[in-house]
């Protein structure tokens, strides 16, 4: 039986997304691949707010975190973690040789904008990485307010992670001043899991041009030049497949559900969650700080979490248990993407049934 996911990526694709998948292969140097990538950029584009020129990447969210890292730090990157994709991050500046310094939150906490503007008031940083929607912990950071502060400082490129936000969450780009803005198809995009996608801003753009050691197919600065020079096309032969499959899906978001729905829809099936995690248990991060795609619930209860999935399992869903080091002290249920009201009411009475809670 297949179960319908509520974990934080890969998620439940809808059916007639799936079927795009399958179409018969173009060429992707011809001029059918060219408009399909530009009318994918174009509607990614509104998804971002920006007028900023879009990347794509046959890698999942990982491969543009890489690549822009390393393609853009010329004298020494700020990670700020608030948990394990932050720490991803600075692994990633480590294994480029890339100079990093790492400024790790405790789990479960937020970024503190005062923090940042300490830190970038040192000079010593032309780079920042920070997480918007930190999936291990359940965590949605400030992004305004860290923005502002972010904005004092011209010489900073701007990197944010909205892997598992962005499609869920409505995300400024060019309002918020980032600079380069990552995401992968699998989370609330509602897509199967194979291509990255970024934002890529002018003042990137120039920094790039100063880096000499920029890898070569995670380098951002030969996607950007690809995309000018080729009218829209690819470097390598790109995954035709997902592009299908995002370029239809964009439709779908931009022009049948709407933008503004999609993320109030996020809200409501979050604020569901949420009322029910304190009902029952508790909410691990601390107040005003949680996401709207997912919530990582403390296990309060001490409830044997495999054994609940399990169960969940013969009844055709699935969760997700806590993430690394929190793997039996939390669990999370994801609601992003394609994910309704009716499913999450749905998965939360047979939670409910299956722990005889109430
Ligand atoms: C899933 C996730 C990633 C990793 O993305 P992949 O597409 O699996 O490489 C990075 N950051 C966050 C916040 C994520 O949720």
């Amino acid at each position: 039986m297949h179960k319908k996911l509520f974990i934080p990526g890969p998620v439940e694709v809808r059916e007639d997304v799936l079927k795009q998948m399958s179409r018969p292969m173009i060429g992707h140097r011809g001029k059918e691949a060219s408009e399909l990538q530009r009318r994918i950029s174009d509607n990614l584009r509104k998804v971002f707010y920006t007028d900023s020129e879009i990347l794509l990447s046959t890698t999942s969210g990982s491969g543009l975190m890489e690549g822009a890292i390393r393609s853009c730090t010329l004298k020494k990157a700020a990670v700020f973690s608030v948990g394990a994709f932050g720490n991803r991050w600075y692994d990633m500046a480590l294994n480029n040789n890339v100079p990093a310094d790492k400024f790790e939150s405790t789990w479960g906490k937020a970024l503190k904008a005062e923090e940042i503007d300490k830190t970038l008031a040192t000079g010593k940083y032309d780079l920042i990485a920070i997480t918007h929607n930190e999936t291990s912990t359940g965590v949605m950071n400030p992004i305004e307010e860290i923005a502002e502060v972010i904005k004092k400082y011209p010489e900073v490129v701007f990197c944010v992670d909205t892997v598992s936000s962005a499609g869920g969450t409505k995300i400024e780009v060019d309002k918020l001043g980032i600079d380069i803005c990552i995401t992968s198809t699998q989370k609330a995009l509602g897509l199967p899991p194979g291509l990255s996608i970024c934002t890529f801003s002018e003042k990137a753009k120039e920094r790039a041009e100063k880096v000499q050691f920029r890898g070569t197919y995670l380098d951002l600065l030969a996607l950007y030049k690809y995309i000018q020079k080729k009218n829209y096309q690819y470097p390598s032969t790109p995954s035709i497949s997902h592009m299908f499959a995002l370029d239809y899906q964009l439709n779908y978001i931009l022009n049948e559900e709407g933008l503004e729905n999609r993320f109030k829809r996020h809200i409501d099936m979050a604020e569901i969650v949420r009322e029910w995690a304190e009902e029952y248990f508790e909410v691990f991060p601390e107040k005003g700080c949680w996401s709207n795609t997912l919530t990582n619930i403390k296990n309060t209860r001490g409830i044997d979490v495999g054994a609940l999935n399990k169960e969940l399992g013969n009844r055709g869903l699935q969760i997700s248990n806590g993430y690394g080091k929190l793997k039996d002290q939390t669990f999370r249920i994801a609601h992003m993407a394609d994910c309704t009201v009716e499913d999450v009411k749905n998965l939360l009475e047979n939670i409910n049934d299956i722990l005889s809670l109430k």
